[in-house]
């Protein structure tokens, strides 16, 4: 067992203690009020960890908190969100429980686990060594609606940086999340004439039938070969169960792994036409999030394997998501970035969220390794830091 995991061991029952603080601080993205509260709970801890307090950025109400430890430029981010898909109360009684070595509430994975072990891990650093020098704390406050108010501040934050770590879950087994798909939104509007379906609906044009044409042609954009997915979603058409509907909608999600299948996708979709003779369509929204593609982390993982290995920590696995996170941002500015780098568990934005309590020590002592890695990586003047130890 390696130093920094024997110290996150003894410290177990009190990081447990903050991701229950945390959780019980209930933080939904769209109730800026729970968000406030939960900035506040979050600057006081940190104020504890870190011994600072963090610049609070609020854009539209929304409060995303930002840590510049230590002196000198900005040389390594540490990314992670403090909102959850949770809504205010919805979990009642069962808000908490621990049971087993299982920890259970909402947003415990996703991800009060992975913010506490940061937090951790920068004590137990800092403990060690003189400064923190360079590392950026970010922990924004609308992650899980794709980030609309704080996408420039990571932006702005990532630019200066050699290296950005996210703080999202790992794999179920605690893997690395070394891909992830781009993803797009789309709303497909369609207009059609209402009649009424007894009387006379030769008169109408039926939005619901124009509709499912949408359906069944947005379904052969995807392509499973190049690992792209276009599943249409929420869907709906008419008004009252007598007349020829006038309007319906229909929702797509869009995976890519690919910035050229993402393109490929979205013109496809601005190109849908009307099928009935009289109906329109029109459409809305467009790629949210861009792909986060293995090149983006192949250094930095190499980098953790062997960093891992030389710690006698377990061997670092590797895996792709279909999901996104705000690792997809950074990477798609060029910054090399690591993520899933937070707490191991499953149930992400499911019932079953939870964390495993025994692998917090591990997790928090990779990532000081890591840290320290990085802060000791020399940096050849305008470029990126050398993986070789200095
Ligand atoms: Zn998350």
């Amino acid at each position: 067992m390696t130093e920094f995991e024997a110290r996150a061991e003894r410290l177990l029952p009190d990081m447990i203690a903050d991701i229950e603080t945390l959780v019980r601080a209930e933080s939904p993205t769209d109730d800026t009020e729970a968000l406030a509260r939960s900035a506040d709970v979050l600057t006081a801890m940190g104020r504890g960890h870190l011994g600072s307090t963090p610049e609070r950025v609020e854009v539209e109400r929304r409060p995303h908190l930002v840590w510049r430890l230590g002196a000198g430029p900005r040389r390594l981010l540490l990314l992670a969100h403090h909102d959850t898909v949770w809504p205010f109360g919805s979990w009642g009684e069962r808000i908490w429980k621990v049971e087993d070595g299982v920890i259970r509430g909402p947003g415990c994975l996703d991800m009060a686990g992975g913010i506490v072990q940061a937090m951790y891990a920068l004590r137990l650093l800092a403990e060690t060594r003189a400064t923190l020098d360079g590392v950026t704390f970010l922990v924004t406050a609308d992650e899980e609606i794709g980030s609309p108010t704080a996408r420039e501040l990571i932006e702005r934050e990532a630019a200066p940086c050699q290296a950005v770590f996210v703080l999202e879950p790992g794999g179920p087994h605690g893997e690395l999340k070394t891909e992830r798909k781009g993803s797009s939104r789309y709303t497909v509007h369609v207009t059609g004439r209402a009649a009424h379906a007894g009387l006379e609906p030769e008169r109408g044009v039926n939005a619901g039938v124009e509709l499912a044409h949408h359906v069944l042609a947005v379904d052969t954009l995807a392509d499973r070969a190049a690992g792209t997915t276009v599943t249409p979603t929420v869907m709906s058409a008419g008004t009252t169960t007598n007349t020829v509907p006038a309007q319906g909608a229909l929702h797509v999600d869009v995976r890519t792994s690919s910035l050229a299948e993402q393109r490929r996708v979205d013109r496809a979709l601005r190109e849908l036409t009307p099928f009935e003779e009289g109906a329109a369509v029109a459409v809305e929204g467009g790629p949210s999030r861009p792909p986060l593609p293995p090149e983006s982390s192949a250094d930095l993982f190499a980098r953790a394997e062997r960093v891992a290995a030389d710690a006698g920590l377990a061997p670092l696995r590797a895996i792709a998501s279909g999901a996104v996170s705000d690792g997809n941002l950074t990477a798609h500015l060029g910054i090399p970035t690591l993520d899933g780098l937070g707490a191991v568990g499953g149930g992400a934005h499911a019932d079953g969220e939870h964390v495993t309590a025994s692998a917090i020590p591990g997790r928090t002592a990779l990532l000081a390794l890591l840290i320290a890695d990085r802060l000791a990586a020399r940096r050849p003047r305008g470029g990126r830091p050398s993986n070789r130890p200095s």
